[in-house]
């Protein structure tokens, strides 16, 4: 009989509506507050950021949420994406596993960020809107919405974390082909960046301080949009079309998944795989369980403490209720620039307190391990960010052929690592560390958050 590895939806199948989770969460998330009345923002609050269609969305209660003529048009470029049978992957393992990737590497920018880049420059689009920032780490988020805002000729400043600046020169130059503007932060360009340099001229950057300067950019400019590329409702709303094509792609075999993983920054490639079929957990009965992965060296949903706080590190968002390690952690530079983020978003950190989901976290060097033995095995190179959510399936692999059990594990595959190779460079000439992230750095940072009172 001959074996199937790769199962495709038509264009025709593509789903044509995000889920919008949000609507059948048992407890709903607990409000974002002003930064400075500490009440809870009323959505013109972000009207200055935000355009309006994307403030609905952040605060909808639909269940499902009708995805644009032009954003589908748009994802048909490289959508449906690829569900595949990881069989050469499963012999490594030796593991009565059955192991299924969603292949989101397929993207023009090589990752899961397009699914939302894409409808986000539509929408400023829609209301006119002539120019955006944002920030990037490793740079996947800068390249993704410099290829969507080039579709809607929107000028575009990215704001990319320093150190990834500097180990990822081809993701400045994907930015630059796509027509955006990209600039080392901390910058000089913004009080806030400022700021950060007058503390610390060798700061290696964050995403919070990334996140701070583009945000100030915005909020300086009437005529400027921001956009994020992760933790927002409206974001991961977005990302949930690659669980829904998942959940098509399995009816046409006899698989379901027991398990479902994927690596988690703010939350976005493992939402957008996991909602849909959390959704069959929520009113359906099922019993799926669902694994965010994080880097042990920013564990802010294993060891972090939830809370009100801001999304960037110098305050100038929204409080977020979230888990985190507080705003002005800076993680350990590790390679996997996505994942260094201080905190979680509204959703999965409700999702995760009220025990829908688990999380666990994984260090640098077992991640690299994980992302050879697959490329070793399936042919694609993952990006650091991606060899997280690998390593716990290994793990879960190994646990099934312990058990005996043959049970389906469902990952994504949030992206390539092409422009990564230095970082693969590094782990086979043995530079590569582990970083380790002390209880004594964790308490220090946590007990900041007794400062904001709300
Ligand atoms: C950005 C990124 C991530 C992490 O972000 P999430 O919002 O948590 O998904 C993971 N993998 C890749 C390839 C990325 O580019």
């Amino acid at each position: 009989m001959k074996k199937t590895h790769k199962i495709i939806l038509t264009e025709k199948e593509m789903p044509t509506h995000w889920y919008n989770i949000h609507s059948d969460m048992p407890n709903k998330t607990m409000p974002l507050l002003h930064p400075g009345t500490k009440q809870p923002i009323k959505p013109e609050d972000l009207a200055g950021l935000f355009p309006m269609e994307l403030i609905k969305q952040e605060v909808s209660m639909e269940q499902f949420i009708e995805i644009p003529e032009q954003v589908q048009d748009l994802y048909r470029l490289w959508r449906p994406s690829p569900l595949v049978r990881a069989r050469n992957f499963e012999k490594l393992l030796d593991t009565p596993a059955k192991i299924y990737f969603k292949n989101e590497s397929v993207s023009p920018p090589g990752s899961h960020k397009p699914n939302t880049a894409v409808p986000q420059a539509y929408y400023n689009y829609k209301e006119g809107v002539k120019k955006m920032t944002t920030e990037t780490g490793a740079g996947q988020w800068g390249s993704a919405l410099a290829f969507a805002t080039g579709f809607f000729d929107i000028g575009l400043q990215v704001f990319m974390v320093k150190v990834s600046y500097n180990q990822k020169p081809y993701r400045k130059s994907m930015i630059n082909i796509w027509g955006a503007d990209v600039v080392a932060s901390p910058s000089g360009f913004t009080e806030s960046g400022r700021k950060i340099l007058a503390q610390d001229p060798g700061s290696p950057g964050s995403l919070g301080i990334a996140i701070s300067e583009a945000v100030e950019m915005a909020a300086k400019d009437p005529e400027t949009k921001y956009s994020l590329g992760s933790v927002l409702n409206h974001v991961l709303l977005h990302q949930t079309i690659i669980g829904e094509e998942a959940i098509k792609q399995l009816e046409k075999t006899d698989d379901y998944p027991d398990i479902v993983i994927g690596c988690f920054g703010g939350g976005s490639n493992f939402s957008g795989i996991s909602f849909p079929f959390l959704r069959d957990n929520l009113l359906n009965g099922n019993k799926t369980r669902f694994i965010a992965v994080e880097p042990a060296s920013c564990p802010k949903l294993t060891r972090g403490k939830f809370s009100y706080d801001f999304g960037d590190t110098v305050g100038l968002t929204p409080l977020i209720p979230m888990y985190t390690l507080g705003h002005d952690f800076i993680p350990p530079k590790i390679h996997a620039g996505g994942l260094r983020y201080h905190g979680a978003g509204a959703i999965v950190s409700q999702l995760l307190k009220d025990g829908l989901i688990e999380a666990q976290a994984v260090r640098q060097g077992e991640s690299f391990e994980a992302g050879i033995m697959f490329a070793r095995t399936e042919g694609i190179i993952p990006a650091p960010e991606t060899t997280h959510a690998i390593a716990q399936v290994i793990k879960e692999a190994k646990q099934a052929r312990e058990e005996g059990v043959a049970k389906t594990i469902l990952f994504n595959f949030s992206g390539h690592g092409l422009v990564d190779m230095a970082s693969y460079d590094k782990y086979f000439s043995g530079a590569l560390h582990d970083y380790e992230t002390t209880e004594d750095d964790i308490r220090k940072s946590i007990q900041k958050l007794e400062n904001i009172s709300v």
